[in-house]
């Protein structure tokens, strides 16, 4: 892995500190407060190239690698977690429809994401009944003359009420006989589709999560997205990826909490110097490894499954720790429930349980060393 930036790396991650510095970060506390999806947000990212950083440019994306990605998704968090989620969603979805999609189903959806047409996309395969067993999913999607007919629950949907595409996971059956889990392209409009009140959160506020009902809903037999019955193997395959999004989200939480503890005008007493060089060492690492598994996923050289579990479980357990530590640090003030450093602990904490929880994690991590050993 290349220690220094390539210039495409460079120029993303300047494009995104521009607009985490100048749109985002003025805002963030009273877009938390309004619980305001960041519609106008949005779009300057898609201007930017920032909903696409790791797809191809025929598809209006900056083809700039997932190091890139992972760069921009931290400055972004840096400045507010909500959106980058939102944003780190986008790219995954989009990524999916262009890696399985016929050049049909990827030309006529990737672009409206990758240009803002849709504010974002959503990935729909938790449900009420099954997260971290996403295998015992209940949605069905039986074929029909004319098609597929859908119906089941999805829940915690990130942006469901705003998406202009679902991607979503579910049993299938043809003429009867269960065909295992298969992938769907649904356009969010159609008749059918219920969409929940957002849930409320502790944290991310601006990010948008909603369960989605789906009742008979009728889509087309151009919806399927890859190969009949082999969806889950492209979700497990979408979260590994997903997990390098949520870990590089924990590291911006965690560098926007040491950033505001630091201005603070800290007393400078060695227990709290101590503290600070062991966060930022910390922080440093959690960065290193989930560059590291951006770098193997660009590679493509390599299963990265293994590296982006360590990446979101590390990242994702020091950006709680740091923010924790640095209310803990700076004092009474910071925690107040709008205080910038509350938020960024309030926000940390589900980037413990979204794209598989860190118990799951470490089954994963797990499971691999002993299949594949320590190297
Ligand atoms: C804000 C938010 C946004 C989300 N966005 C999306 C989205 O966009 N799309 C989507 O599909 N989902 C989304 N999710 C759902 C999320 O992925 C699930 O909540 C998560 O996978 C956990 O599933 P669960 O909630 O059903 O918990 P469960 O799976 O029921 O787990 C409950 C507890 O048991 C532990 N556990 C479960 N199985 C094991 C095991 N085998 N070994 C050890 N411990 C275990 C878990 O770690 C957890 O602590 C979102 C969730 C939140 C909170």
């Amino acid at each position: 892995m290349d220690a220094q930036l390539n210039p495409t790396q460079v120029d993303v991650q300047r494009r995104a500190r521009q607009i985490a510095r100048e749109h985002l970060a003025p805002r963030a506390i009273a877009r938390d407060a309004a619980g305001e999806f960041p519609l106008d947000d949005l779009r300057r990212l898609a201007d930017a190239g920032l909903m696409g950083v790791n797809i191809n440019r025929e598809l209006g994306g900056l083809q700039a690698g997932v190091v890139a990605y992972s760069l921009a998704v931290q400055a972004i968090a840096k400045a507010d977690p909500a959106v980058a989620v939102t944003m780190a969603v986008n790219n995954m979805v989009g990524e999916v429809l262009s890696y399985f999609g016929t050049p049909s189903q990827t030309s006529t959806l990737v672009p409206k994401m990758t240009s803002g047409e849709f504010s974002s996309g959503s990935f729909c395969l938790s449900e009420p009944g099954s997260g971290s067993d996403a295998a015992g999913m209940l949605t069905r999607a039986t074929r029909t003359t004319e098609g597929w007919r859908l119906s089941g629950t999805k829940a915690w949907i990130t942006s469901g009420a705003y998406a202009g595409v679902f991607l979503v996971w579910a049993q299938t059956s043809v003429d009867g006989d269960d065909q295992g889990i298969s992938l769907f392209i649904v356009d969010s409009r159609l008749p059918g589709i219920t969409v929940g009140q957002p849930e409320d959160k502790m944290g991310q506020h601006a990010s948008n999560t909603v369960s989605l009902a789906f009742d008979d809903v009728l889509i087309g037999p151009d919806a399927l997205l890859g190969e009949l019955g082999k969806g889950f193997r492209i979700a497990m395959m979408a979260l590994d990826g997903g997990r390098i999004g949520i870990a590089s989200q924990s590291i911006g939480i965690a560098d926007g909490a040491l950033e505001w503890a630091t201005k603070a005008g800290l007393d400078r007493s060695a227990r709290c110097a101590d503290a600070l060089e062991m966060m930022h060492a910390r922080v440093e690492a959690a960065r290193q490894l989930t560059l590291r598994a951006a770098w193997l996923k660009e590679s493509a050289s390599t299963n990265f499954s293994r590296q982006a579990s360590m990446a979101k479980l590390m990242a994702s357990e020091v950006a709680n720790e740091v923010a924790r530590q640095c209310v803990a640090l700076v004092g009474p003030e910071a925690a107040a429930y709008d205080h910038p450093l509350a938020k960024l602990l309030r926000d940390a904490r589900v980037t413990r349980i979204y794209e598989g929880t860190s118990e799951i994690q470490r089954v994963v991590i797990a499971r691999d060393l002993i299949r594949h050993g320590v190297a």
